[in-house]
């Protein structure tokens, strides 16, 4: 088995397979966590996704997490807390209540608060939030810590600093695929594409994927301040930040979110941006505006210091869904990219479903919708 990636996705995927006795080589063109799952901000959570095949993904996403740290796993790395999302002003209020209708549709356990109620649930929150609606049973991960524990548990060594080349015929002349590497070709039973902005061109589907940067903010700790949220606040702007509804600026075509997220440590985690961009840079454009946007929503935070801020690319996808699954006419071929701003709560459980795959069994998730043939393939092995 060649595992190729060692972000969430990859670690999970070695993980499971090699709990099922696979041996697994894992490659990976720089470090663990190197790029996306080392740069996020780690909400284990649905509050923002719509029903459909996302929602469904995430409850079982979530789900999983528990079992993990229940199994001693994941013990010490997922805090479980709520999601609270906010909306400051009558149009945000609109979208929170037609969000939230969405979500109660689909059986989530939903708590509203308004005027003395909101007051008294968040009284950090500044005077002018007119509604909140708290989604529970959902948590927080830091994607680089899930991502040893994952490599570490599965006794795998990762093959560091290794770039996969480009991808080519067994010798055996099976059919089968092999990887082509700076140090020689490597054969497998089946190869797993798991390189987050680096499958895609691998694979022959350049067009079905782009980067999307996203820039992050970490203060000071506060634990007093911290301990005064019940969960990560998420501003309705968060939602329109993913929606259709683009609120790009016209000059830099980024978009604003909002997530006020208190950490384990007391520290607050703020994000983020969407930006159609590949590179790790920050600007102080952003980082005032993210800054300034948690101030107004959270006027104490203004107090802290900011202690770091950074950036990582997430890989997002033409039409919103991650490609999981057989790459079509390749019997030994895997793919799992694509998964945008998702990927940490999502990636053990796709991880346990790409093992699945391999062993020949059937997927407790339905993974029809993120078939990697929903896209054209362009000469893929060469
Ligand atoms: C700012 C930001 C905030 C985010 N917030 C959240 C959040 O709150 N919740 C959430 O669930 N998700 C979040 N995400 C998304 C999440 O981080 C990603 O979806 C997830 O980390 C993707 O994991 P991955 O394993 O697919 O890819 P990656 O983590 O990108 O890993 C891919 C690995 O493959 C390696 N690689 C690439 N090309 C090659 C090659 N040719 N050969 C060998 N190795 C290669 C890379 O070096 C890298 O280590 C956020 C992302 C960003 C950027």
């Amino acid at each position: 088995m060649v595992v190729v990636g060692a972000g969430i996705v990859g670690a999970a995927t070695c993980y499971f397979l090699s709990k099922r006795g696979f041996r697994v080589r894992l490659i990976e063109a720089a470090a663990p966590a190197a790029a996306a799952s080392g740069a996020a901000d780690g909400a284990v959570s649905v509050a923002s996704k719509r029903p459909g095949p996302m929602m469904t993904a995430a409850l079982a996403g979530i789900a999983l997490y528990r079992q993990l740290e229940q199994d001693g796993l994941f013990a010490g790395l997922f805090k479980s807390r709520p999601t609270v999302m906010v909306a400051e002003n009558e149009k945000e209020a609109e979208r929170l209540v037609e969000h939230a209708a969405a979500l109660a549709s689909e059986g989530m356990g939903l708590r509203y608060f308004e005027g003395g109620a909101l007051r008294r649930h968040l009284p950090g929150v500044a005077p002018h939030v007119r509604l909140a609606v708290e989604v529970g049973e959902e948590g927080h991960a830091i994607g680089y810590e899930i991502v040893r524990r994952l490599i570490a548990a599965s006794g795998v060594t990762v093959e560091r600093g290794v770039a996969v080349t480009g991808l080519g015929p067994k010798d055996d002349g099976s059919g089968a695929t092999a990887v082509r590497t700076a140090l020689g070709v490597v054969e497998a039973d089946h190869v797993v594409i798991a390189a987050g902005g680096g499958s895609a061109a691998l694979l022959g589907l350049p067009h079905a994927t782009q980067p999307r940067k996203g820039q992050l903010v970490v203060t000071e700790r506060s634990p007093a301040l911290a301990a005064s949220l019940p969960g990560s606040l998420m501003s309705c702007r968060y939602l329109l930040s993913k929606d259709a509804i683009r609120v790009a600026s016209a000059e830099t075509g980024r978009r604003f979110g909002l997530v006020i997220d208190p950490l384990r440590t007391g520290q607050f985690l703020i994000g983020s941006t969407r930006e159609e961009r590949d590179d790790t840079g920050n600007d102080h454009d952003a980082v005032s505006r993210l800054l300034a946007s948690a101030v107004k929503l959270m006027p104490a935070l203004a107090r802290l210091r900011v202690i770091r801020v950074f950036a990582g690319v997430r890989t997002a996808t033409r039409d919103g869904l991650p490609i999981v699954g057989r790459m079509p006419g390749f019997e030994n071929l895997l793919v799992a990219t694509g998964f945008e701003g998702d990927g940490i709560c999502l990636g053990p459980l796709i991880g346990r479903e790409i093992a699945r795959m391999v062993a020949g069994e059937t997927t407790e998730l339905d993974l029809t919708p993120f078939a990697p043939g929903r896209f054209e393939l362009r000469s893929l092995v060469a």
